[in-house]
Order: C-alpha cells, then sequence, then structure tokens
C-alpha cells in the first residue's frame, strides 16, 4: 500500500450500477436515487439505488428460488469451499480498491480499512470456507431399534442488516457463514456506506456464486430495511447497528413470520484500569487506541474509563497526552492515524453529547470541538472528560464518537460495580498484575469480551456477541455458523 496508488483510487469515478439482484445489477423499481456525501470533505460522493418495497420482494423471491432448486444449497459443501476460496482470493487481489471505496464513504482511516476491512473480509471468507467441509451431523444415542441422526440443515433466505462502521469486515461476517452453509442471502447495506458491499457482489457472481444466492438492495431503513423485517419469506435476520433498530427489528419479526432476529448491537465498554496495571505507559497508550482510533466508531471502542483513585490524576493526564498526539485528517493519507466522523448528524450528536456532559459537570480536559473545518470534511478532536458520574448520560449511552468518560473508583468490588452500571454489555478491558483478580473481573464484568493488559483487537477464531442489550448473537468464530442452521432431526425405525 503506497499513497501514490491510493490518490490514484481516490480519484475514480464510484457511482455503483445499482442493486445486484439476481446475479446482475438493476436500478430497481422506482429507479430513484439518493446522493451520498464524502466525510472526507462533505461534497457528493455517489449516487445509491435508493430501494423500494418492490426491489426487496423481487430479491427475496430470487433467493427462495435459488435455495430451494439447490443451485448452491444442495452443492457438496466441498464445492461451495472452493467458490468461498476464490471470492476471498478476488477480494485480496482488490484489496486496496476496495479498501479506499469504503474510506470514501464512511472515512475511516485508511490504514485500518487496509486490515480491518479489506483484508479482514478476505480472512472470514476463507475461515467459514474451509471450516464448511468439516462440519458434521450427529447420531443420536438412542436404543438399537432406531436411528437418530441429526442433520445441520441450511435455514433458506438470510436477511442481513449492517451498519456504516466497518461495513465489509461486519458483512462478511454475516455473508461468509450464510452462504458457507448453503444459504440464500439478501443483504442491505447502510444507506451511506453501501459501495464495498456492492464490490463483494461483483466479485462473488465472478467466484462462481449462482444468481440470486447472493443480493444487495440498497437504500434507507425505514423501507428496505422494514421490508426485509416484515418479509413472510425471510427465515432469519442477522443485524448490527443500534439498540433501537434491534427493537423494531423484533417487533416486524413478531408481526411477520416470527423469523428468527440475531442482533449484535452497541455498547459503552468500561477499560479498568488498576494501579497494579503491569505497564501503566503502554495501558495509557492501548487504551486511547481503544477509544480515539476511527473516531470512536467502533462498537467495542472502550468509552468508558475507569481509573482506581491512587493513579487517576496521573494516569488522565497521560491518555490525555495521547489524545491530543493523535494526527487526526484526510483517511485517504497514510500519515493519518484519525480519518473522519461518518456523517455531519454523526458529528454534531458527538458535539451535543459533550455540551451536555459539561452541563451536568463533567470536565473536558481536551477536545470536545470540530476541527479541519476548512476541508469541508467531519472530523472531531479525540475528547476526554472527567468527573463523568454513573447518572451522567456520557456514563450511560453510548456517543459512537471519539469522546471518552472518566470516573474513578476506589477497590475491586466498586469497579465491577460501575462496570456493570450500564444496559450494556458488549466488551470490557481489564488492566491489572494480579492473575486472581484478573480472573475474578472477567468472571465479574458483563460482557461478550473482557481484554486483559490489552484492549480490542480479536480474530476471527473467538466469538464476538454482547449480553444484555447490546445484544444476542454472535459474530466469528465455528459458533457463528450455528445460527445459520436449522438442526433437522431424522428418527428411522430399523
Ligand atoms: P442503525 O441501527 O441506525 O443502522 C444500522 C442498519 O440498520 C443500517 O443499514 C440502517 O439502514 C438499518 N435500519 C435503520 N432503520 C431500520 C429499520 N427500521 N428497519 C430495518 N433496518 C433499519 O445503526 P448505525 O448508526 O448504522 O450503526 C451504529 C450502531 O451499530 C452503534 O450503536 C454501534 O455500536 C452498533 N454496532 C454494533 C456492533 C456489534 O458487533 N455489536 C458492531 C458495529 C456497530
Amino acid at each position: 500500500m503506497d499513497q501514490a496508488s491510493i490518490n490514484a483510487l481516490r480519484a475514480l469515478d464510484v457511482t455503483p450500477r445499482g442493486h445486484f439482484i439476481n446475479g446482475a445489477f438493476c436500478a430497481g423499481e422506482t429507479g430513484a436515487q439518493h446522493q451520498v456525501l464524502s466525510p472526507i470533505d462533505g461534497l457528493p460522493l455517489a449516487q445509491i439505488a435508493e430501494g423500494s418495497p418492490a426491489d426487496v420482494d423481487t430479491a427475496v423471491r430470487a433467493a427462495r428460488v435459488a435455495f430451494e432448486d439447490g443451485r448452491w444449497s444442495r452443492m457438496a459443501p466441498a464445492a461451495r469451499k472452493k467458490v468461498l476460496l476464490k471470492l476471498g482470493d478476488l477480494i485480496e487481489a482488490h484489496a486496496l480498491e476496495i479498501a479506499v471505496l469504503g474510506v470514501r464513504d464512511n472515512g475511516t482511516e485508511i490504514n485500518m480499512a487496509y486490515k480491518a476491512e479489506a483484508l479482514s473480509a478476505v480472512a472470514t471468507f476463507r475461515y467459514y470456507a474451509e471450516a464448511i467441509d468439516k462440519v458434521y451431523g450427529q447420531i443420536a444415542p438412542t436404543s438399537q431399534d432406531v436411528l437418530g441422526l441429526v442433520h445441520h440443515a441450511p435455514v433458506g433466505v438470510v436477511g442481513a442488516i449492517v451498519p456504516w462502521n466497518f461495513p465489509l469486515m461486519i458483512g462478511s461476517w454475516k455473508i461468509a457463514p450464510a452462504l458457507a452453509a448453503g444459504n440464500s442471502v439478501v443483504l442491505k447495506p447502510a444507506e451511506s456506506a453501501s459501495l464495498s458491499l456492492l464490490k463483494i457482489a461483483e466479485l462473488a457472481a465472478e467466484a462462481g456464486v449462482p444468481d440470486g444466492v447472493f443480493n444487495v438492495v440498497t437504500g434507507r431503513g425505514a423501507v428496505v430495511g422494514e421490508a426485509l423485517a416484515l418479509s413472510m419469506d425471510v427465515d432469519i435476520m442477522v443485524f448490527t447497528g443500534s439498540g433501537a433498530t434491534g427493537r423494531r427489528l423484533l417487533e416486524n419479526s413478531a408481526r411477520s413470520n416470527l423469523k428468527r432476529c440475531y442482533l449484535e448491537l452497541g455498547g459503552k465498554s468500561p477499560n479498568i484500569i488498576f494501579a497494579d496495571a503491569p505497564d501503566l505507559a503502554e495501558a495509557a497508550k492501548i487504551s486511547a487506541a481503544g477509544i480515539f482510533r476511527n473516531s470512536g466508531q467502533v462498537c467495542v471502542a472502550g468509552s468508558r474509563l475507569l481509573v482506581q483513585q491512587e493513579i487517576f490524576e496521573d494516569f488522565v493526564a497521560e491518555i490525555t497526552l495521547h489524545a491530543d498526539g493523535f494526527r487526526v485528517g484526510d483517511p485517504l493519507d497514510l500519515k493519518s492515524q484519525i480519518g473522519a466522523v461518518h456523517s455531519l448528524p454523526e458529528l454534531e450528536a458527538n458535539l451535543d453529547f459533550v455540551t451536555q456532559a459539561e452541563a451536568e459537570g463533567a470536565e473536558r480536559r481536551t477536545g470536545g470541538t470540530r476541527i479541519l473545518t476548512e476541508t469541508g470534511g467531519y472530523y472531531m478532536a479525540p475528547t476526554v472528560m472527567t468527573g463523568v458520574k454513573q447518572s451522567d448520560n456520557l456514563f450511560q449511552n453510548e456517543v459512537f464518537g471519539p469522546v471518552l468518560a472518566v470516573t474513578p473508583f476506589k477497590n475491586e468490588d466498586e469497579a465491577i460495580r460501575l462496570a456493570n452500571a450500564t444496559e450494556y454489555g458488549l466488551a470490557a478491558g481489564v488492566w491489572t498484575a494480579n492473575l486472581s483478580r484478573a480472573h475474578r473481573m472477567v468472571a465479574g464484568i458483563r460482557a461478550g469480551v473482557v481484554h486483559v493488559n490489552t484492549y480490542g483487537g480479536a480474530d476471527l477464531t473467538v466469538p464476538l456477541g454482547g449480553v444484555g442489550q447490546s445484544g444476542n448473537g454472535h459474530d466469528k468464530s465455528l459458533h457463528a455458523l450455528d445460527k445459520y442452521f436449522d438442526l433437522k432431526t431424522a428418527w428411522i425405525k430399523i
């Protein structure tokens, strides 16, 4: 990856050719489009097809026909594996192009996007391709006069809805296991970040995924997302996004066919620094990256820093230095460490959180402002707020921006109490050299993942999912495959 190649790609026209339905791009029923602005400079970037309920129906029908005739669902797992490995190779061959495409509509810094979006998608397709011909059914321990077989049957048509942050990484976490298991998929990307996933659809067809098996309908949540959630012919819904939309999906499932909904939602993750952490300087550096990279637009961001009282002031000073030291700027500049906030409304919401926190008595140690306004883009200075109390909005609610809420604690019991004092339960961090304490904290914190002496970072081998109002499903690892299968019993009299 070099700057000249990135610059050449940033100039390309990226207007997509509409939805991807039944193996081809199409304009959709109405031909309507909406304008996507680039967070880099606030300028128009591309026109995206504005899907309608009829487009969703067409895509779901194509997915159903493909599923029922077995062109993919009844293909040998080893044959599906071959196609998905080819797709991984094609994404790898186009990795920089795809990463730049994604950065232009979502604003993530290119160093992160290249690895966490493009290369992560490659790894994900390869992982589930390799896994799928190693999944066995079971023979039940029945009496001798019957044979009880437990098959893993693909569920049918999977509806997938993903957000604008890391659309390709998160999209791949759903598409790859769903396809590997033999399902058909209808995907709705976020209206403001569809480009990289449309490219994956094109590459999937090139790799040999049959027509109708993988479809993308772009457009608004309130139209396309609703229609998908209300469809009587979508068997399961896999979703990553906000709690409010998650709730709506459950309502719409109840209104339609009771489809199972797997929800990966938001977080307000505690990152807990004990005075006996093995290396406080390292803890400050990693904790700063754990909240500020990608402008804090990371579901597992360590957005609540809990610091033991005796090291509080020194640690806050150290992390504030890191906050001030990040180079925020054009996300397509390799030197930028933090890119843009995704949209103007997001940026304004982030600033409102800071204003409200100050009104509630918090102290702004640094940041809290829009910066680089001369670029026209949406950039925000990394922000550190101290004096944040349990009852404060900033303690309880997800900003999804570069705003760190800092709160002191006295001892282990108080740390666990504060850690668990929100409705969320996505991720957490604990920094301590005391192994027993580390285990007690892992057991005591209500979260899908607890990092110890690090923050963030995990590979495909481990599941990611939340508890509480952070969700109910898991992406990644072999566990993620479970939701894309129904267990089907054959009870055979001998
Ligand atoms: P969002 O819920 O607004 O949108 C997510 C997707 O849902 C988009 O594609 C949107 O168009 C669609 N949508 C919106 N309204 C809909 C409706 N009524 N019916 C169906 N679909 C609808 O969330 P967002 O702002 O795009 O994403 C940010 C949120 O996602 C944050 O809360 C973040 O924490 C969360 N997130 C969670 C994880 C995780 O793994 N748990 C990962 C990334 C992001």
